[in-house]
């Protein structure tokens, strides 16, 4: 026992001497012992001291089937037997030619915009990456450079939306809209427009919907109306805009958001990473609206939450842009070390056999439903002022003043505490600032659902009395 405790205490002072966590102030951090875990099974984690915890966040979202899946686990060991890395620039490999193929089957087709110019065509090539910003940095180059090569030169430009969220990089950041992680990095941006978020909670034209009959697109049309001679593309996140705070748009804001693309001729980028992959209710968030992009983003859950891989995948039409002699220089030039890790994709070609053979999204429709009834009671909490759920996709967003809809000050960290008290009763969580995220695997029970919404809810009502409100 004293040598687990040793060690434990050895890992804790290290992980503070050496480590630098991502979004994470530091100061805070270096104040207490960090949790760590050394183990996931199924749904739950356990940390160092044998503790066990429902992985309440998959993971930083990107769980799917829950940990050590063991058909997972022996494609990657069986692809170890092979090879673990070789590179897609100027040779292939199996596991990414399958994958690619896979994910061209599975992406939308979008049959009701057959009719647009656009948005017509099928998914059907597959460009890798490694990560959620990646595929999103690619995206981006991919539409500028295919309006470059088709002689639009003057399309330079992107419309993103505010409390969009694309990532960490530079392009990414680029056409994000969260002031508190973005603002600091404007000197490096290239500019973008940036349009009103369909947050109807806290609507930024001070309307109300349904009645507002979705103002926000028409400030889109505006924008696109006057500079669509400019702009390369569109970028959104589809339904549900994630590190936001799960702000899930109304019915029918997607599709028209894809109807003014095909409308202004620019270009559809839909950001999936965070919705992808049965999140949503679907297997992608663009199903809902029968919409069929320019370009999907795809990154988190496409290994089951296991390795680090991403796919930018397009069309025909894109593709076919970037064919030329070599001296054209048409050539998309880009491409990172680990582009089409075979590892990688030999964990993601499992993770959608299982859904295939499980019925994933089927069996998750009553656990949604559930998630729905569990969760509507938490309502009625004085500190709830809106409870946002698309499919597994939650975000409950707390609030000083239930009527004036008041922020409470940044230094309560109220998001904080609620996760550190739920962490308590065996629930890991993390929170978007206030907003208490809720994004459990795929392949979480009933049982499990219903620990977890009795969690947070006694986390809230916690925080009630702590804070004498
Ligand atoms: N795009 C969206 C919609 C995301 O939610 C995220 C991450 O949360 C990213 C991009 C960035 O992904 P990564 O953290 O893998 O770079």
């Amino acid at each position: 026992m004293n040598g687990l405790i040793d060690r434990n205490k050895r890992w804790e002072d290290d992980d503070r001497k050496y480590l630098w966590h991502p979004f994470t102030q530091m100061k805070e951090w270096l104040e207490e012992p960090p949790l760590i875990i050394i183990e996931g099974r199924g749904n739950y984690l356990k940390d160092a001291y044998g503790r066990w915890y429902l992985d309440g966040v998959s993971s930083l979202w990107c769980n799917i089937h829950g940990h050590r899946r063991k058909e997972i686990d022996d494609a990657i060991k069986e692809q170890l037997e092979n090879i673990a890395h070789s590179t897609l620039l100027g040779l292939s490999n199996v596991p990414a030619i399958e994958l690619a193929e896979k994910l061209v089957q599975i992406t939308p087709k979008g049959t009701d915009s057959s009719a647009f110019s656009l948005q017509p065509s099928a998914l059907t090539r597959v460009f890798y990456s490694d990560n959620g910003s990646t595929t999103v940095e690619i995206a981006i180059k991919m539409a500028f450079q295919y309006w470059q090569n088709k002689g639009q030169r003057g399309r330079t430009a992107f419309l993103s939306l505010n409390n969009a969220y694309h990532g960490d990089t530079i392009g990414a950041v680029s056409v994000g809209g969260i002031e508190i992680f973005h603002s600091a990095f404007k000197p490096l941006l290239f500019p973008s427009y940036r349009v009103p978020s369909p947050y109807c909670y806290r609507c930024e034209l001070g309307l109300s919907y349904p009645s507002c009959a979705m103002g926000c697109l028409e400030q889109m049309e505006e924008l696109l109306k006057k500079n669509n001679n400019v702009i390369a593309a569109v970028i959104i996140e589809p339904v549900v805009q994630g590190a936001g705070g799960m702000i899930v748009a109304p019915e029918g804001y997607l599709k028209g958001v894809c109807e003014l693309c095909t409308k202004y001729n620019v270009l559809l980028i839909v950001d999936e990473v965070a919705t992808a992959f049965g999140r949503t209710g679907k297997m992608f968030a663009c199903e809902h609206e029968n919409v069929s992009p320019d370009i999907m983003c795809v990154a988190k859950g496409i290994t089951g939450g296991y390795l680090p891989l991403a796919a930018t995948i397009t069309t025909e039409e894109i593709f076919n842009a970037f064919l030329s002699e070599y001296t054209e220089f048409k050539t998309f030039f880009h491409g990172h070390t680990y582009t089409g890790n075979p590892l990688a994709c030999a964990a993601a070609i499992v993770n959608l056999e299982i859904f295939e053979r499980e019925k994933t999204l089927e069996h998750l429709q009553p656990k949604i439903a559930l998630l729905s009834e569990r969760l509507k009671p938490l309502n009625n909490l004085p500190l709830v002022g809106e409870i946002r759920q698309k499919g597994f996709m939650v975000g409950i967003e707390l609030v000083a003043d239930k009527e004036t809809k008041t922020h409470f000050p940044a230094g309560e960290r109220v998001g904080l505490k609620v996760i550190k008290s739920a962490r308590e009763n065996g629930l890991i969580i993390r929170p978007l600032g206030d907003v208490i995220v809720l994004m459990p695997p795929l392949s979480v029970t009933e049982e499990e659902i219903k620990r977890i919404v009795e969690i947070v809810g006694e986390a809230i009502r916690k925080l009630k009395v702590e804070s004498g409100k």
